[in-house]
């Protein structure tokens, strides 16, 4: 399922008819960009965060947690180099009015020599039969030569330009390999120009002492500059590591794809703290870790891949992504970062102060190696969400949408039915839920018929659901059904709890 927009438009439908997101300010028209948690996606959303950061800070003693504010001094943003360079080059297509950003355009394009280059050696494959050699054909054949040497020369243009803010060549550039408006299908830009993605306010009351802020495009500074505070109150010894979620803020110039691209989104980010020399070792360590943590959600290996920078920014020395296959093809999930001591460096130039770290086995003092861990939280959710989301069809004819979510970031993880309004039933399922709910997130539920009961619960990914009938009443007994199989099972009602908890157990 390469390109399925038709996936992703249910999945985003889905989405909202059974309580997940809800475009923001809905009732009046939206607000481009942004978006609401709701009732089910909240609880679904919260787990994520608390698997993360179980994963993150729980399971290791070295890294602490931190909660900081999302205004900043203005100073962190010109010492981060977000001030000077956290910009997109923007294009308008004056037919279409349609903005782009210039950089993507070049790279959708390099993208279709790509898929052209897949092609032939799909085709090449298929009429070579088994001895086919790929390597061998990539290496020869005149076709594909001339694609990857078209490839290579368009990089060679676009990435100095964009490290040299050469807007004129990136123009340039986009005319010389005659990209055309996907709306209009016309060749007549605008000039390319940059766009600062942070988003500023001010804070003072008065005209003359408000000062200019901005909303943090990013968690991570707020750790740099506290590393000193955490490292000396946690007495902590490098290499150690900071871990935080929270907001963040971009505004992004072509923001579409429901919540993959937001203006305000949240990340979970990671910086580990290590000796300078050494952030190669830890840099291949957090790229295993991390794809590691997302494999122990039982999510297939195939839908995960890591992809190599070849553009650093400005802060790193090594980047790589973890990208998902999502609906909408694969693409950034998670960012693993050697980002040097680029920031504590410029943090002790911008504010005077040192932000050195004594070794003491090494009897020496030295600005910390960074190397960072940044997943989107909602990318996460939109990760889970395409995973999870399965249309079955049934035996007896019926079809069923079902949310196969990992138990454990199941919104719900029971649901109690009294199979009918009376005989007592529902004051008995009361009962049960009243004493489930201290170990699990259940949910109640008595209007409708049972099937449809089951049906809503596939749909929000409740991995049991629990009915209450009158043998209960008899012999403390119920009938528990699992999400994924259907199947039914009698247990004693002092059983629920374990059985439920056995699937949410992550230990080994
Ligand atoms: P992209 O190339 O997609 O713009 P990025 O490389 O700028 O992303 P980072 O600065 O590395 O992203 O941020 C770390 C993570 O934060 C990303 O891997 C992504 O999951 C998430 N993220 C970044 N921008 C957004 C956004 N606008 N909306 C939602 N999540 C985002």
């Amino acid at each position: 399922m390469a390109n399925n927009e038709e996936l992703f438009k249910k999945i985003i439908a889905h989405s909202k008819e059974y309580g997940f997101v809800f475009q923001s300010s809905e009732i009046y028209d939206g607000l481009s960009a942004v978006y609401d948690y709701a009732q089910n996606g909240t609880e679904l959303k919260n787990n994520i965060r608390n698997y993360w950061w179980k994963a993150m800070v729980q399971m290791h003693e070295n890294i602490v947690g931190i909660d900081t504010a999302i205004f900043m001094h203005p100073t962190v943003w010109k010492a981060s180099g977000h001030v000077d360079a956290f910009n997109d080059p923007m294009i308008d297509n004056k037919d279409s009015k349609k903005r782009y950003r210039a950089d993507v355009l070049v790279e959708d394009h390099i993208a279709k020599i790509e898929a052209k280059i897949t092609k032939e050696i799909e085709k090449a494959a298929i009429r070579f039969g088994e001895s086919f050699d790929e390597q061998q054909f990539r290496n020869t054949n005149p076709r594909v030569l001339a694609n990857i040497e078209k490839i290579e020369d368009i990089k060679n243009r676009l990435y100095p330009a964009m490290d040299n803010n050469d807007m004129v060549a990136i123009k340039q550039l986009i005319e010389d390999i005659e990209i055309v408006c996907p709306v209009s299908g016309s060749k007549n830009w605008s000039e390319v120009r940059q766009f600062n993605l942070m988003f500023s306010t001010n804070i003072g009351s008065t005209a003359e002492g408000a000062t200019e802020i901005f909303l943090r495009p990013e968690t991570a500074q707020g750790i740099f500059v506290n590393y000193l505070n955490v490292q000396k109150t946690g007495r902590m010894k490098i290499p150690f590591g900071i871990a935080q979620t929270g907001k963040a803020f971009r505004n992004e110039i072509v923001a579409r794809q429901f919540i993959f691209r937001m203006r305000e989104f949240e990340q979970m980010e990671m910086q580990f703290f290590v000796r300078p020399g050494e952030e190669m070792k830890w840099y291949e360590y957090w790229k295993n870790e991390r794809m590691h943590w997302h494999q122990s959600l039982g999510i297939p290996a195939a839908m995960f891949r890591f992809h190599d920078h070849d553009k650093l920014a400005h802060y790193a020395n090594a980047a790589a992504d973890i990208e998902f296959e999502f609906p909408i093809g694969f693409k950034e999930l998670e960012g693993i970062h050697s980002r040097t001591d680029f920031d504590l460096g410029a943090h002790e130039k911008h504010s005077g102060k040192k932000l050195r770290y004594h070794d003491p086995e090494l009897n020496e003092s030295y600005v910390p190696y960074v190397v960072e861990t940044s997943i989107g939280l909602d990318r996460m959710f939109l990760a889970v969400m395409s995973f999870a989301y399965t249309e079955e069809q049934l035996e007896d004819g019926s079809s069923r949408v079902v949310m196969k979510f990992p138990p454990m970031l199941a919104p719900y993880k029971v649901a109690v039915f009294p199979l009918t309004k009376k005989d007592g039933l529902p004051e008995k399922a009361r009962e049960i839920m009243n004493k489930l709910k201290y170990d699990h997130m259940c949910f109640y539920e008595e209007k409708d018929a049972i099937g449809k009961r089951y049906r809503r619960h596939d749909a929000i990914g409740t991995p049991y659901c629990v009915t209450v009938d009158h043998q209960t009443l008899e012999d403390n007994t119920v009938t528990i059904r699992e999400r994924d199989t259907m199947q039914q099972e009698r247990i004693a009602i002092n059983e629920i709890s374990g059985v439920v908890g056995e699937r949410l157990n992550v230990k080994p």
